[in-house]
């Protein structure tokens, strides 16, 4: 974890996952809270270090790799904790992440790990999206829904903090199918990022850049490809193809092998926000046959 500035008042401590800091006014801002306890600890250390101000905390969404520190962080430090109102509700009650991933139901053990699940934390104040006031630092929330349910991008003195809006190219290639719950949502938001103006962003996992167009329109094209794929392999069964045969070979086309299933369930939720966008459009329809859910070409 390293400390990078991109402005007078714009940092982020880079790594596996960024946490984005700003300082203004002997005030301290941080943007995501990390994976645990340890980044949490790492950030504390760097910020004494430098000898720079820690005083409010805002989480983009509730995906635990950006809010597993937050319990810690507030224990140590008692900093007020900002989110949006959607992902505060799973912040507060992390269960229910491994709940939906687990169709509903109590997820079983194997689920439940700091992965899928962070230590549960009270937040204190809702983000609206458009200008919030926090302290000295005014911060331009700006709606970014796709890859989780109500995640906001912050622009922060002209730098965005794009959260998981998009990825980073090796990000990207990484994880093969992006995790999303949303296509259409994701692909509009990607759209907008492309329209924002500001001296440079850096994503949830990625680097900084100024231009960070070309990165968006890979994101978009990888999508598109997904996409694209997903319908291919439905519209060459006659019969259609239910559910999890087709998430099987989705995944097998992409030359994934899911190691457990948090894992499996994660690429499944992205399958099924891609299928749920192509039944929007008309393409596709879903319907059970012999109890299975199936889907074929409408
Ligand atoms: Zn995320």
């Amino acid at each position: 974890m390293k400390l990078q500035q991109f402005n007078e008042y714009c940092y982020a401590f880079t790594g596996a996952v960024n946490i984005g800091y700003c300082q203004k006014d002997g005030k301290g801002l941080l943007i995501d809270a990390g994976l645990d306890e340890s980044a949490a600890k790492k950030v504390l250390r760097l910020l004494k270090l430098q000898e720079l101000p820690l005083d409010y905390c805002i989480v983009t969404h509730a995906h635990t790799d950006h809010f597993g520190g937050a319990a810690y962080l507030k224990k140590e430090t008692g900093i007020p904790l900002y989110s949006p109102p959607m992902e505060s509700a799973i912040i507060e009650n992390p269960l229910l992440e491994p709940i939906y991933l687990f169709n509903g139901a109590n997820p079983i053990n194997e689920l439940r790990n700091k992965f899928l699940e962070g230590p549960p934390v009270k937040v204190d104040f809702h983000i609206e999206t458009g200008e919030n006031e926090i302290g000295p630092f005014v911060i331009e929330a700006l709606d970014m829904p796709g890859h989780s349910y109500a995640q906001k991008g912050l622009l922060i003195e002209d730098i965005l903090y794009a959260a998981d809006g998009y990825f980073g190219t090796e990000a990207l290639e990484k994880h093969v199918i992006p995790f999303i719950i949303d296509a259409d949502q994701t692909l509009s938001t990607l759209e907008k990022l492309l329209h924002i103006k500001c001296k440079g962003a850096i994503p949830g996992h990625g680097r900084y850049e100024e231009d960070f167009s070309e990165t968006i329109r890979q994101n978009q094209k990888v999508h598109e490809e997904r996409i694209h794929a997903l319908f291919q392999l439905i519209e060459n069964k006659e019969d259609g193809e239910s559910l999890e045969s087709l998430t099987k070979e989705f995944l097998t086309l992409h030359t994934i092998d899911a190691k457990n299933l948090g894992q499996w369930l994660l690429f499944r939720t992205s399958v099924t926000a891609y299928l749920t966008h192509l039944e929007r459009i008309g393409a596709i329809r879903f319907y059970i046959r012999d109890n299975e859910p199936r889907v074929s070409v409408s």
